[in-house]
């Protein structure tokens, strides 16, 4: 019998979906019948309107569908029925309407990163906000309300034009909607706080009545429940995010330490003195350790700081072994572009498993570090840890937010990395044993963590509602309940709503 691929198997399905596909107009005219016409002769609906899809649209065959279809981490591959890139607000409303309508399941995507794939889906429609690109900064008053496509690489450099930033994750082509909505820390965040801490305001489409859609604005004065939840529990679980809007803060310029040790030698004294130095050093420093199976590295950027500044706030770090070490000065957008991969030079299949720390691992936590590092399946593969600690993210936002990992001093992720972007199956073979890896490194780290990032979701983790929100779960099951009383969004980690 031949060998059918996984990513055969699943474009053969997908191939029948949409073959099943019928003229979305009419499909939309068929989910509701009018109840008579007005005076002018026009139907009368006894909900709202057939939907109709606008927009770029792309379906099974178009030659746009391979790459709209496509996900960052070609570990996961969906065959979607259609796929719409929104060009304004209106598209948005219409697809979600159509989708209800025609009972159709939906994904709302932005950057394209989730690391479960949960932004794509067989057979349903991914409502994909990444071409609303927009900025609209005001110097004067410190804010920026910036379209929900733009990615982090395009938001810090539009800010840093104008001498401004706001917190972002470290890789450029990760969506600023989706790593806000679930968090987002940085270099920036123990300075300015978590990125959906600094978030303000939102325009989000929500579903409205039985089967329809609406645009509403949310800010600290209106729908302030629902910015709540925006902030730390908004990834597809109440509506679909369009604009964002936050407050930002001038930034002249960083300097931008880097510091590699060759081996794990001196892992155990370098990572001890990383978390007792760096969460609880000036809160301008933001830092982070990256673990391969070969060298270790440390970055760290220091807001409006001096190369003399940089090295003296990680000296005891800088202490261990003998690192290289290098410092460069510069704007913070020419300093975060420099340090971009491209993205066709990364593994094209990543697992990952977050885990946050309230208090330094020991000695055996760091050897544990160290005795799966020795055996990672590729040299990509990482651990990787960002310094929270003292900090402005320690604290709540004003309005408050459903994100809780206040009190961590760390977060700490082991990631696997492998398989050829551009290869098909590359990875395949690897495959088994990078997840086992995963699997088998994190659950050795628990007693040492506390806790998890819904933005680095843990397949694996039965309790998965509580690590990511503790104590917010049940208010977020109630501000669902209010916005999405129907569960339309829904995904295999969403928040279900409240049942009375
Ligand atoms: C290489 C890499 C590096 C990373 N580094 C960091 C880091 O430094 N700091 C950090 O905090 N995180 C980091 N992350 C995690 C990142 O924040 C999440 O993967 C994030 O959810 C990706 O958002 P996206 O828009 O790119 O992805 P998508 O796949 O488009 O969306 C991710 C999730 O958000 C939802 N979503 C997207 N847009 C919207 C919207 N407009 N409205 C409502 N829901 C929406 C999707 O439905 C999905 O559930 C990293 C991830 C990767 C892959």
């Amino acid at each position: 019998m031949p060998d059918i691929s996984r990513r055969t198997l699943l474009q053969a399905t997908a191939a029948v979906g949409a073959g099943a596909v019928v003229a979305p107009a009419v499909l939309a005219g068929a989910a509701q019948a009018a109840t008579g016409t007005d005076g002018s002769g026009a139907p009368i609906w006894a909900e709202c309107p057939p939907a109709e899809l606008t927009g770029r649209i792309v379906r099974f065959g178009d030659p746009d569908y391979p790459s709209a279809s496509l996900g960052w981490d070609e570990l996961f591959v969906r065959n979607p029925l259609v796929i719409v890139f929104a060009q304004n607000t209106q598209d948005v409303v219409n697809a979600l309407a159509w989708s209800r309508q025609n009972d159709v399941a939906l994904r709302v995507r932005s950057g394209r990163h989730s690391l479960e794939g949960w932004s794509n889906v067989d057979n349903g429609i991914v409502i994909d906000v990444s071409e609303l690109k927009s900025a609209d900064i005001d110097r004067a008053a410190l804010t920026a309300r910036v379209g929900a496509g733009l990615n982090q690489l395009e938001a810090v450099t539009a800010l840093a034009q104008q001498g401004l930033a706001v917190t972002t994750g470290t890789e450029g082509s990760v969506g600023l909607s989706g790593a806000t909505l679930g968090g987002g820390f940085g270099f920036l965040t123990r300075w300015l706080g978590m990125a959906c801490d600094n978030l303000i305001g939102a325009e989000v489409v929500v579903a409205s009545g039985a089967n329809g859609a609406k645009a509403v604005q949310v800010d600290l004065r209106n729908r302030r429940d629902l910015l709540w939840a925006l902030r730390g529990a908004g990834n597809g679980n109440f509506g679909i995010v369009t604009s964002l809007t936050y407050r930002v803060a001038p930034l002249r310029g960083v300097a931008y330490l880097q510091a590699t040790w060759s081996g794990l030698g001196d892992l155990r004294e370098v990572f001890d003195s990383w978390q007792r130095t760096a969460p609880f050093t000036d809160v301008r420093l933001g830092s982070q350790l990256e673990i391969h199976k070969s060298q270790i590295l440390l970055f760290g950027v220091l807001a409006e700081g001096t190369e003399a500044e940089a090295r003296r706030l990680l000296a005891p770090v800088l202490a261990v072994g003998s690192p290289q070490v290098t410092v460069q000065i510069g704007g913070w957008g020419e300093i975060y572009a420099g340090f971009q991969v491209p993205t066709q030079d990364e593994p094209a299949n990543w697992k990952f498993f977050s885990q946050f720390a309230r208090r330094p691992f020991p000695p055996e936590a760091i050897e544990i570090i160290r005795s799966f590092m020795a055996v990672a399946p590729t040299d990509a593969s990482n651990f990787f840890t960002q310094a929270f600690g003292v900090g402005a993210q320690a604290r709540q936002p004003v309005g408050g937010s459903a994100f809780p990992h206040r009190d961590a001093i760390f977060y700490s992720e082991p990631g696997a990395g492998w398989g050829t972007r551009g290869v098909p199956d590359s990875g395949d073979a690897l495959t088994p044993a990078a997840q086992a890896w995963i699997a088998e490194f994190s659950q050795a780290l628990r007693p040492y963590v506390d806790g998890a990032y819904v933005n680095v979701p843990n397949i694996g983790m039965q309790e998965w509602e509580t690590a990511y929100w503790g104590p917010n779960v049940e208010r977020l099951r109630r501000i669902k309940a209010v916005y999405d009383p129907h569960n339309v969004f829904q995904y295999e980690q969403s928040v279900p709503p409240a049942s009375c």
